[in-house]
């Protein structure tokens, strides 16, 4: 099992589990000529493709998703209110409705979803389990964390989340203070800070990836996104692997491992 990072941040976001010589993307935030080629760029053929799971409408997580579908006969799996924003042309491709009680199975993934905290029409936090009990959690574009979602990313295995901005850089980024505060209020983005806070409660053993995501060009850095997730990670005493996602992807495959593979190591 692998996940790659197609691509993170204000500009797009996409991520590709490959499992069982099947693909999951999770968001569909670039065209489909970009998305494609960057799957290729991954030695990934895009007719392995088994779905798309979407958190949320906005243009840097959907853009591509329903032509991409379309394309390639795979079904979106989204929430009722992220298909109904999308607006897609009748029988464009197929939906599979993800509710807060309910799991879609699309090849080897079982998907799930968490609402979450965000300005669109029913953002969601995605979890996805394969085969082996391996399990993966996605949250980004959270605006603060609810109970609900620290409950819906407890004991993944990898967790993708964002971790937006430096609360310092975003005071300093010439932003109007109104955006500022959309950024960093309940309907917008978690910090550095946020993000350091929520993996500290979300460590446990079996965590063996973090991945950080949705960077922020203006208002982070790698070097302090590192630092202060290392930081409260380290205090819990996570031995896994801490990726930041890039903008301009694909990056390197990252391995997932799960409880099986847990095992092997102890
Ligand atoms: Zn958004
Ligand atoms: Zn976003």
């Amino acid at each position: 099992m692998k996940l790659v990072v197609l691509g993170s941040g204000s500009k797009g976001n996409c991520f590709a589990i490959v499992c069982d010589g099947a693909v999951l993307l999770i968001d569909a935030g670039f065209s489909v000529k970009e998305i494609e080629r960057r799957l290729e760029g991954a030695g990934i053929v895009p007719n392995a493709l088994a779905g798309i799971a979407l958190t949320h409408e906005h243009g840097d997580h959907a853009s591509g998703a329903v032509r991409l579908a379309e394309r390639h006969g795979v079904p979106i799996l989204a929430s009722l209110g992220t298909w109904q924003a999308l607006r897609p042309s009748a029988d464009a491709c197929d939906f599979l409705p993800l509710g807060t009680a309910s799991t879609m199975t699309v090849g080897p993934f079982t998907v799930s979803a968490c609402p979450t905290s965000h300005d669109a029409a029913e953002p969601v936090a995605l979890g996805v389990t394969m085969p082996g009990g391996t399990s993966l959690g996605a949250a980004y574009d959270l605006g603060r964390p609810t109970q609900a979602v620290r409950w819906f990313l407890r004991e993944r295995h990898c967790l993708i989340l964002e971790a937006n901005h430096d609360e310092a850089l975003l005071r300093t980024s010439g932003y109007p203070a109104v955006v500022q505060q959309r950024i960093a209020g309940p309907g917008g983005h978690l910090s550095n800070f946020d993000a350091a806070r929520l993996l500290g409660e979300l460590h446990h053993e079996a965590l063996r990836t973090v991945v950080l995501a949705h960077l922020s060009l203006r208002c982070n850095s790698p070097d302090a996104a590192r630092t202060t997730i290392t930081e409260a990670l380290s205090a819990r005493g996570f031995r896994g692997e801490l990726v930041l996602a890039e903008q301009d992807g694909p990056m390197h495959p990252i391995e997932i491992t799960g409880p099986a593979q847990q095992s092997l190591f102890a």
